[in-house]
């Protein structure tokens, strides 16, 4: 894309928020300004779902110049902590943007949002109710039958100010009142059906400490929320559909009672379907439950769908960028395909990742026509797909390691690789061919003995020689012991959770890790480039997937976390 194309506006209008909002902005509304929000709660850290809705909203304020707001909505002080926070605006950076000014938090508004109670009050649209939640749960009716009418609800305006003013002054227990909205028990809608704005929750809150032991519903909070900052444009997930006339009611009425704020421009709700991957769990109450039973490491374990965890896998913030897009927006829920995601990452690390060499099931192989003790470098080109990424060298010595599976004794002919009496290539050295193999007791293979061919040297004038197998190696004296961590899909089910009578985690993959120790890597690796923007040092092993050096690895002992395999694995299997 052009810089003058983004300048002029003529980037490609890929979804159907962009029409929406163009229209806004022909019929001249807000002054032609957009400003969008990413409105996460700070309970957990975020996911691939979150990194979607990421996408979109900061895309939009960037696409529209806007900008966007990141606005932490922490109504909730017992779920909610400073760790979480800290984690999202790391996220948020590292998928590539920024937002405006400051983060700002819906704490920010509790006196705002208590003053607004009271105008609600005063008006006789707002009422304490003392019952218990099962009370009121149980007058609530079905859409289709209308609710009860509380006992409390034509309390005197006077008694309902006092109460409320006492209800903040803590004179009461969590649970012993409400502030509920005065609407319609009869709606066909339920969320109008005289919600709560208000419970008491004697808590210590993660930024406003013990200062306020009642906090507003987030139905309360929300519209509001946007409304003072301004926000022209509120991307919600679907579900906020059937709230959308509430956070309408709540504003039409503070608006009424404070006419000066006619003045201010309304908030656009626009709802879209939310991501779903198969094989994964997305809420956070359920990642949480994973965590805290140790069933992962941590939020940012590997093979978890959080945005640290697959940062720590391996996924590059690109990959993540293009896999919302090719997403794309929709108004209707699906259910998207994880190899999709994988397909994303392969993509991007096919073009920027350099290739090295590391065995990790390794079988010694003796090069017995090749002098002991001498070394010859080999080179190799960092990265087929791109010749600017230069080139390294390999040690060539007599004793080797290659894969234990690129040997098979008494091979069917379609088996490229090696066994007695075979050639193969060594990539990037020459051609070896089989001559005999060493057994223990057990019938296990110690040691594979080989001869090579001189004149077959890589780039070299005889190596156009052809022969069906070529395999990957690392010198025996000169490669670095590695740990290298073999991640699968941490469920086994599509939908996991999504049964009725089974809980989420009877679907757990069993072999969704494998750590790997006796692993060999060659000297040079971080020659070979591999660092990228973020810091992460990600590579393509040859022949075997892309890896990344883990968070704790340390140069003594590297660990590498597998990414992603090089083939679609899961599509051939299942
Ligand atoms: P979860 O249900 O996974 O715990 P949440 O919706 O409670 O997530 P919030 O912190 O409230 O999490 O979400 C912040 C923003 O991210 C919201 O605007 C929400 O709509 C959006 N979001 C959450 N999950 C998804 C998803 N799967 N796809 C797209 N957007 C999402
Ligand atoms: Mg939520």
């Amino acid at each position: 894309m052009s810089k003058e194309a983004i300048e002029n506006n003529e980037l490609p209008k890929t979804n159907f928020l962009h029409q929406e909002i163009d229209k806004d902005l022909q019929q001249g509304k807000n002054n032609g300004k957009v400003l969008t929000r990413f409105p996460p709660e700070p309970n957990g850290y975020l996911h691939i779902g979150h990194a979607k809705s990421i996408c979109l909203n900061f895309g939009l304020g960037n696409f529209y110049k806007g900008g966007t707001n990141l606005r932490f909505d922490d109504t909730n002080p017992t779920k909610e902590e400073t760790e979480y926070v800290d984690s999202i605006m790391e996220d948020v950076k590292w998928l590539g943007f920024d937002w405006v000014g400051e983060p700002v938090y819906t704490s920010d508004y509790f006196q705002q949002l208590y003053d607004w109670a009271v105008l609600l009050i005063k008006a006789g649209k707002a009422y304490v109710d003392d019952q218990s939640a099962d009370e009121i749960a149980a007058q609530k009716g079905t859409p289709t039958t209308p609710g009860q009418h509380s006992p409390y609800r034509d309390r005197s305006i006077e008694e309902n100010l006092n109460l409320f003013e006492r209800m903040k002054n803590g004179e009461f227990k969590n649970g012993e009142r409400v502030l509920r909205a005065k609407i319609d028990m009869a709606s066909p809608n339920m969320h109008m059906r005289d919600p709560l704005m208000y419970r008491i929750i004697h808590a210590h809150h993660h930024r406003t400490e013990n200062e306020w032991c009642i906090y507003p519903m987030y139905d309360f909070a929300h519209g509001q929320s946007d409304f003072i900052e301004g926000i022209t444009h509120s991307i919600c997930t679907l579900e906020f559909e059937v709230h959308r006339p509430l956070y309408n009611w709540f504003l039409d009425q503070i608006i009424e009672a404070d006419p000066k704020l006619k003045e201010l421009p309304r908030t656009r709700q626009i709802e879209f379907a939310r991501l779903n991957l198969n094989y994964t769990v997305m809420s956070k109450r359920r990642l949480l439950e994973l965590v805290e039973n140790k069933i992962v490491e941590g939020w940012d374990d590997p093979r978890m769908p959080t945005i640290s965890g697959l940062r720590r896998r391996g996924y590059t913030p690109e990959s993540i960028r293009v896999f919302a897009d090719k997403v794309g927006v929709a108004r209707r829920e699906n259910i998207i395909d994880v190899s999709l995601l994988e397909h994303c990452i392969r993509e991007d690390l096919n073009k920027r990742a350099p290739r090295v060499y590391a065995v990790i099931d390794p079988v010694k192989v003796v090069i017995t026509n090749f002098p002991e003790g001498e070394v010859e470098w080999m080179e190799a080109g960092n990265n087929p797909e791109d010749e600017s990424m230069g080139s390294r060298t390999l040690p060539f010595t007599r004793e080797i390691y290659i894969e234990r599976e690129d040997f098979m004794e008494g091979a069917p002919s379609k088996f490229f690789r090696m066994d007695v009496g075979r050639e193969v290539r060594l990539k990037n050295a020459y051609i070896v061919k089989c001559e005999g193999i060493t057994k223990d007791e057990n019938g296990e293979i110690t040691e594979i003995q080989c001869t090579y061919d001189p004149d077959t040297k890589s780039g070299m004038e005889g190596s156009n020689r052809k022969v069906k197998g070529t395999l990957h190696w690392v010198s025996v004296d000169h490669s670095k012991q590695i740990t290298v961590k073999q991640y699968d899909r941490l469920f086994m089910d599509e939908a996991p959770a999504g049964h009725k009578d089974k809980d989420f985690k009877d679907f757990l993959n069993p072999d969704s890790l494998q750590q790997l120790n006796n692993c060999w890597i060659e000297p040079n690796f971080m020659d070979a480039g591999g660092e990228f923007e973020d810091g992460i040092k990600r590579f393509q092993f040859q022949r075997l997937g892309y890896f990344c050096l883990d968070k704790n690895s340390t140069e003594d002992h590297p660990i590498f976390n597998r990414t992603v395999s090089l083939k679609d694995s899961w599509s051939k299997q299942k």
